[in-house]
């Protein structure tokens, strides 16, 4: 049937401005890293995204390798794009990475021109767009000079192939140098893409500084920690939830289910229910509290984890109590 997004699709949701910038993001922002690859339900990755845009999320976040198989996410989102999203392409942020190993031989990873150049051209034609509005170096490459890889995302603004560019993964005294070359170039750097949640805080350790300091906007990627901070896996592993579905790559397996960060995430919840939140919503609540996040990247296995995690943005500050007894949790 003909998708009519939601007329009220902007009503709720919140933006905001991405560093020092002209662009604006929703404050929750849709991956498909997981579930959107060609061995999953089209059906499902198409109402996700639906329900997502009806609620506001403009924002979607792709790689050449989300799938698997790798490539295939994107496919996934060229195939919804076509049939629902073609007349709202200026409703849209779109975003692709490459950085990661994609294929064989020795152009098709880490951060040479010769990579991120093809890589995209082969993402656009995955998703049948023309640009990306956000290309990112997916990590960094410890070999590539640092100018080169900043080169190539500075030809890709100059070539029209992406209105922005960003990077992610990398370290903040290595932000520091590829925001200094973009600058350089006339190409600022947009954003960065960290890991960050509750259980993971190493931005805090200079990464934020850096990134205010600099004017570059900060999207956090596993503000859940993959599901471990939401209540799903407080009485065990569900059947269907990712860590019983071993998908290798960097996704949680059983190993991630410890009782330590389990007694964790069960004392939080309740920290999360006398603020009238479940622990999803706190855990992404508690990051959107800091206004150099930009926007959190929230992964959904279906759309009502769209609808509950959006859910966070009816509460994002915390008393000095409330933020006292989370950091005491987290200590131990
Ligand atoms: P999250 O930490 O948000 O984890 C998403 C998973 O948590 C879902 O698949 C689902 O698990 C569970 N979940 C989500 N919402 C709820 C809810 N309301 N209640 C209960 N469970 C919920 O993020 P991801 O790890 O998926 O990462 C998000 C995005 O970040 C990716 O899609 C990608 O775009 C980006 N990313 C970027 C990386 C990079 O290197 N730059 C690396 C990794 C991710 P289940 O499937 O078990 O139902």
């Amino acid at each position: 049937m003909t998708y009519l997004p939601n007329q009220n699709r902007y009503q709720d949701m919140e933006y905001r401005r991405c560093g020092y910038s002209g662009l604006k993001l929703p404050a929750v922002s849709l991956g498909l890293w997981h579930n959107f690859g060609g061995i999953d339900s089209l059906e499902n990755a198409r109402n996700i995204l639906r329900l997502a845009f009806d609620k506001g999320i403009t924002h979607f976040d792709l790689a050449n390798n989300y799938g698997p198989p790798p490539g295939s996410a994107e496919e996934t989102f060229g195939r919804v794009f076509k049939d629902d999203f073609k007349n709202y392409r200026d409703e849209l942020i779109i975003s692709s990475k490459a950085g990661w190993g994609m294929w064989e031989g020795p152009y098709g990873d880490w951060g040479s021109k010769k990579y991120l150049v093809a890589s995209l051209d082969q993402s656009l034609k995955r998703m049948g767009l023309d640009y990306v509005d956000i290309f990112y170096h997916h990590r960094p490459d410890p070999e590539t000079p640092i100018e080169e890889t900043m080169g190539a995302l500075d030809l890709i603004v100059r070539q029209g192939k992406a209105l922005y560019v960003g990077i992610s993964s990398y370290s903040a005294s290595e932000t520091e140098k590829a925001v200094a070359v973009l600058k350089e170039l006339g190409t600022p750097c947009l954003i960065h893409q960290p890991k960050y949640s509750m259980f993971d805080r190493w931005v805090e350790g200079g990464l934020l500084d850096v990134l205010e300091d600099k004017g570059v906007g900060c999207i956090p990627f596993s503000p859940l920690a993959q599901g471990l901070l939401t209540n799903k896996y407080l009485k065990g592993i569900p059947e269907g939830s990712r860590a019983a579905a071993h998908r290798g790559n960097g996704a949680i397996d059983e190993n991630a289910i410890t009782e330590q960060n389990i007694a964790k995430a069960a004392k939080l919840n309740e920290i999360a229910l006398q603020r009238g939140q479940n622990l999803a919503q706190m855990a992404l609540s508690w990051i959107l509290k800091d206004k150099r996040i930009t926007s959190v990247l929230i992964g959904a296995s279906k759309p009502e984890q769209v609808t509950d995690s959006i859910g966070c943005l009816a509460n994002t500050s915390f008393s000095d109590d409330e933020l006292k007894l989370i950091n005491n949790i987290l200590a131990y």
